[in-house]
């Protein structure tokens, strides 16, 4: 198509050359310099906005490998869930995306997939059609996050997870977590492997299978909650009951105080050598009460504890890593920190 419009274009240039060896008037000619001007600007307007319109249409016909990680009651009474889809190398420029997401889905992320795995900085999505989620991305992957609502019946629940697509995945793998106050979680196919995560919750992984263009896959979970209390309030609660928490985030908590210790013990120091180096200057002088050159150190070191930093127990939803209390990025992947801030 560009390569037609570069050979028109061309033409067109020659035959302007023709046109002015030929005709001599002068008025003749200025008016075809005017009109092959024209078309030349034409062509050339063409020629910008042809690749920008045939980008828009463009669209990924596979998904190389796509997680879905479903956790329900975690912060709201539904089910938080992330899609995360890498392409494979080589994708054209400005790919739509279209990805099925249920009824009644409130999305919260849409955003790129960084190469650490992690989501980048949010980006536009349309999801004004129910039932679906569309974005444009040039990225190597996507990070999709919403809440889906599931079927309560006293402290039972049932959840049906569904993708249906125009667009193959190669690789469909879900992982499921284990709500804090649930009893017994099953999952239909039943599962591969279940494991601890660092915040100590128990993570199902469903067999990894292919998904072509137009199948459904089709995932259930059900569980039963001993009360009905989302993930991370249990965890706050458990780790206000425990005094220390886990011996991992205690030698974490311990290195913070003694961090802070230390920086304290330095500014003091700094200020009594500043105050001393002063009023011994002074002393030669005028000689002072040494009273006050002992005062001032002592309210530098009573500066509050910091007791919030050691009762946190937060984790991000992202990569599992403690949060502290006050913060609203994680420090380790700097996703956004869910729940009451
Ligand atoms: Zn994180």
């Amino acid at each position: 198509m560009i390569a037609r419009h570069f050979q028109a274009a061309s033409q067109s240039i020659v035959s302007v050359h023709r046109t002015e060896a030929r005709k001599n008037d002068p008025a003749r000619t200025s008016m075809w310099n005017f009109f092959s001007l024209l078309a030349i600007l034409f062509i050339l307007i063409v020629l910008l906005l042809a690749p920008a319109m045939t980008s828009a249409q463009s669209s990924v016909d596979n998904i190389e490998r796509l997680e879905v990680r479903l956790w329900p009651d975690f912060d709201r009474p539904s089910v938080l869930t992330t899609l995360v889809g890498s392409f494979p190398t080589g994708m054209p420029d400005q790919n739509m995306i279209i990805v099925p997401v249920p009824e009644g889905a409130s999305v919260h992320v849409v955003a790129p997939l960084r190469d650490d795995g992690t989501p980048g900085a949010e980006m536009d999505f349309d999801d004004s059609t129910p039932g679906q989620l569309t974005f444009t991305t040039n990225e190597i992957g996507f990070w999709i996050e919403y809440y889906a609502p599931y079927e309560a019946d006293g402290n039972s629940r049932n959840i049906s997870y569904q993708w249906q697509s125009a667009i193959d995945v190669d690789q469909m793998d879900a992982v499921v977590q284990q709500p804090l106050r649930a009893s017994v979680l099953t999952t239909e196919p039943a599962e591969e492997s279940v494991t601890t995560g660092p915040d100590g919750l128990l993570y199902h992984s469903i067999p990894a299978r292919e998904v072509p263009a137009g199948s459904t896959y089709l995932l259930e979970v059900d569980y039963t909650m001993v009360e009905p209390t989302l993930t991370q309030d249990a965890l706050s609660q458990q780790s206000g009951l425990s005094e220390a928490g886990t011996p991992e985030e205690s030698g974490l908590d311990w290195l913070l105080v003694v961090a802070i210790v230390a920086g304290v013990v330095a500014i003091g120091a700094v200020a009594w050598i500043v105050i001393t180096s002063r009023s011994t200057k002074k002393r030669v002088a005028k000689p002072r009460p040494v009273r006050r050159v002992g005062a001032r150190p002592r309210s530098m070191t009573t500066s509050p504890p910091p007791a919030q930093e050691v009762q946190a127990n937060r984790y991000c939803h992202a990569c599992g890593n403690p949060v502290g209390p006050d913060d609203r990025f994680c420090r380790s992947c700097g996703t956004a920190v869910k729940g009451r801030g």
